[in-house]
């Protein structure tokens, strides 16, 4: 579904991607792991447009997206929820689900996604009408996912969900992740928490100072003594 091969992204001068290649087949959690600064974020705005690589492709569903304007790529159906959200604080709830619906006309489908993110955030449908400013942290997380959703993505990109949030909210998440990806999305996701990361992914990359250094099956990488040392704090 998407192949991205040997992309380089730089900030300035500043190489933040050395070559990065990761595919991602079709109904899969693949997700990204690796320290601070390794080039996690940096690879998923690579994929959508907002940091556009250098060099190197990126090809979704056989279409050439690299370097194409963001919009673009969301028609296309690859949606990001960024780190830290970034919800519209002075929006209210609904209103802000609703932006994620701003490339749609179908009016009628937008309604049944509506009804779909309320089912999947019971919580959204009681803050309907609260600004997002007032949510709490992991209500604020859930909002951004719901309003990804509402663009209908193929493929969700999803930077760092747990960031800052209680065990309980992240383990909540992380529930309805793996239900939106039995629901037929596929999911790119980007994690600091590698524990519960891996534990719902399929495959696994990990990145280390803008290159991939190990990838594969995500069960088998919880057991790479290399990565239990570095990532999960085991020995
Ligand atoms: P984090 O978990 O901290 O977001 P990350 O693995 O996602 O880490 P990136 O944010 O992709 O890492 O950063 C990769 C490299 O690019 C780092 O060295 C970082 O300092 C640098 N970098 C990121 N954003 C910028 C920017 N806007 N300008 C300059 N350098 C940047």
């Amino acid at each position: 579904m998407l192949k991205v091969d040997g992309i380089r992204t730089f900030y300035g001068n500043i190489e933040a991607l050395k070559g990065v290649s990761i595919e991602v087949e079709r109904g899969e959690i693949v997700t990204l792991i690796g320290a601070n600064g390794a080039g996690k974020s940096t690879t998923l705005m690579s994929i959508c447009g907002v940091t556009p690589p250098r060099t190197g492709s990126v090809v979704f569903e056989g279409t050439d997206v690299t370097r194409m304007p963001t919009d673009r790529i969301v028609a296309l159906g690859i949606t990001q929820v960024p780190e830290g959200r970034l919800i519209f604080p002075g929006l209210t709830v609904r209103e802000n689900l609703l932006m994620g619906a701003y490339l749609r006309k179908d009016k009628a489908g937008i309604a049944q996604d509506l009804d779909h993110v309320d089912s999947l955030f019971p919580i959204l449908k009681e803050r309907r009408t609260q600004h997002g400013g007032t949510l709490s942290g992991g209500e604020q997380q859930m909002l951004a996912i719901g309003r990804a959703l509402m663009a209908r993505p193929k493929l969700l990109l999803l930077d760092e969900p747990s960031l800052g949030l209680a065990p309980i909210v992240v383990e909540n998440i992380f529930e309805v992740i793996k239900k939106i990806n039995a629901e037929g999305v596929t999911v790119m996701l980007v994690e600091q928490n590698a524990q519960m990361a891996l534990s719902i992914a399929h495959r696994a990359y990990v990145l280390e100072t803008g290159k991939v250094t190990l990838s594969g099956d995500a069960k088998q990488l919880m057991n790479d003594p290399k990565v239990k040392s570095a990532y999960l704090g085991l020995d």
